[in-house]
């Protein structure tokens, strides 16, 4: 059997392995099964591609790839012809008579990867096909791409790949590995059950993005904002802007082009052949930065893209992780950058409860969210934080290693010092950290406030009047209810507008506040309220930025 590093350097043209590579590679050539977790432009696809050729030349027979993105098939097999291996996909941009043809030479056994969509792997025809070749001993390995997409917890749940169980209980001599950008713990353990993996060696990869920059700030003028962001920093550079909705995709690309950007929409209300078309120009001209919603970005291997911005704040720290993890694939400087405020915690938070899911689903998306409005409420290092939500940790692993990781030593890590604060000196937090406020004195008040209104009134009121009572406004509303007369009025009168939406986004990410969106965007006192108001639990806050940035927005805008 030829070497694996003879077949990396012959057939792929690179020197060496990188990270856990080579160790996966061996293993799978072996005919162990794998479960690699690696970060996005971390080179999982080598880990298939190379026992798949050292296999097929050991008269082993063919490598199934699976994967449900279109485009990465086809640039994958177009880059394995370039290099002279074959391999072939098939998948629904085929019409019948070229299925045919790649069917015929898979059943001559003249391929030594194919790539095919889950939903055709599973058919009886292409099952078939496989019985022939598994007759034959020509049915060489099963690489599970995006495996994630079996977990209804991951960000992108395919319920094809729950077929995909059919591999291994019909061919259970043949060796898998499946392969994954993204898995926080319980999407790993719903991997293994699903796919039953549990005799699978695991690779688990550092999925740390040194280069990438991460900077999480409170949203204002989110437009206004985004404008700065891209005028003052990455003017003329290829980025993403993620929006939660067509509208604001829209929206938002117009006013860009109106600011002299190159700006593209990309969302799925759109013509298919015109997001073709506005991917395929992102790809290939210089400096285009996509408006789009979360349908854009799988697959999509663009390496020089230099930011990705979240307008609306994602569901949870995978997406959030997958959705930046697309700048800086080449290795260089690239920025993360997300505004975010109390309206995408409510937005989000609606989103869970009205979703026709049964709970014990809502509560689990619940904690996720909870998770990422604790990254973004984290006055420490941002990196940490989203490492350690994926079971890493950063902290305690001392300086960077050269040329170890799956992106080799390009980290500007600071030395940790016992006791000192780590700092990964590429995030906000670490670059300029921020200053705290001990918020639990505010943190009562408010929460006493949300419960005399309601107590007072009957019914519950808004973040907007709790606050007024709170700050001791005489307001119209605080008038027609009577509520200058309640005990909390004014007690609350040192703290600034800004101050206490942090509070309240903090209480909200805490779970010591719900707000119900059946009802008004009301605030409602939860279980978690009382250790907060009793003062056992610290509520440690940024400090809220000055102001003054507001006039200079309003009129570039
Ligand atoms: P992933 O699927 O994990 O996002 P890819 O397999 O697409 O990553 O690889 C990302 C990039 O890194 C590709 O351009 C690939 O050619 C390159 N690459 C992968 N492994 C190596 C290696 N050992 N040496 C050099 N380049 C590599
Ligand atoms: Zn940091």
């Amino acid at each position: 059997m030829p070497s694996p590093q003879s077949i990396l350097q012959e057939v792929f043209g690179y020197e060496r392995f990188r990270g856990p590579q080579a160790d996966i590679v061996d293993h799978v050539i072996a005919g162990g099964d794998a479960l690699v977790l690696m970060p996005t432009g971390g080179g999982k696809s080598l880990c298939y591609q190379v026992p798949a050729i050292a296999r097929e030349r050991a008269g082993q027979g063919l490598t199934v790839v699976v994967s449900p993105l279109i485009a990465l098939m086809h640039d994958q097999v177009g880059a394995l012809h370039e290099a002279g291996v074959e391999a072939a996909f098939l998948n629904s941009t085929l019409t019948s008579q070229e299925a045919w043809a790649i069917e015929k030479r898979l059943a001559r056994g003249e391929l030594t990867l194919l790539y095919a969509a889950p939903e055709r792997v599973t058919t009886p025809r292409f099952l078939a096909l496989l019985d022939e070749l598994r007759e034959r001993g020509k049915l060489s390995l099963f690489a599970i791409d995006e495996a994630h997409c079996v977990s209804q917890w991951g960000h992108d749940f395919r319920p094809e790949y729950r077929a995909l169980t059919v591999l291994h209980e019909r061919y259970p001599q043949v060796p898998r590995i499946a392969l994954t950008a993204t898995a926080d713990a319980i999407t790993r353990e719903d991997i293994t059950q699903r796919l039953q993996l549990e005799e699978a060696r695991q690779f688990i990869s550092s999925f740390d993005r040194p280069n990438i920059s991460y900077t999480i700030v409170e949203k204002k003028d989110g437009a206004s904002q985004l404008l700065r962001f891209i005028e003052g920093e990455h003017e003329g550079e290829a980025g993403i802007v993620y929006c939660q909705s067509r509208k604001r995709v829209e929206e938002i690309a117009a006013l860009l082009r109106e600011h002299g950007a190159n700006a593209l929409p990309y969302h799925a209300g759109l013509e298919a052949e015109v997001r073709q078309a506005h991917q395929d120009r992102f790809l290939r001209e210089d400096g285009i930065v996509m408006v789009a919603t979360i349908a854009f970005g799988m697959g999509i291997d663009k390496p020089d893209v230099r930011f990705v911005a979240h307008l609306d704040m994602p569901k949870n720290i995978e997406g959030y992780y997958q959705e930046t993890g697309r700048a800086g694939r080449d290795g260089l400087p690239a920025a993360a950058w997300m505004v975010y405020g109390l309206q995408d915690v409510v937005n989000q938070r609606r989103m869970i409860d009205e979703s026709p899911s049964a709970e014990e689903f809502k509560q689990v998306m619940r904690g996720k969210l909870d998770a990422l409005l604790a990254l973004a409420e984290a006055t420490d290092c941002r990196r940490v934080r989203l490492l350690r939500y994926f079971g890493e940790n950063l902290a305690d692993a001392g300086p960077p290693q050269g040329g170890e990781g799956p992106l080799g030593g390009q980290r500007g890590h600071e030395v940790p010092s016992v006791g000192a604060r780590y700092s990964c000196g590429n995030c906000d937090n670490c670059v300029a950290p921020p200053r705290v406020w001990d918020g639990t004195d505010a943190a009562r008040k408010l929460l006493s406030t949300v419960y005399r209104v309601q107590q007072h009134s009957g019914i519950g009121f808004g973040a907007g009047h709790v606050m007024d009572v709170l700050r001791g406004r005489q307001t119209e509303k605080v008038a027609q209810y009577g509520h200058e007369r309640l005990s909390t009025f004014g007690i609350g009168a040192e703290f600034s507008e800004a101050q206490l939406r942090g509070v309240l986004r903090q209480l909200i990410a805490l779970g010591a506040l719900s707000v119900d969106s059946a009802a008004f965007n009301t605030l409602k006192l939860t279980e978690g309220s009382r250790a907060v108001l009793r003062g056992e639990v610290d509520v440690q806050l940024r400090e809220a930025v000055s102001q003054a940035g507001r006039a200079r927005k309003r009129k570039s805008v």
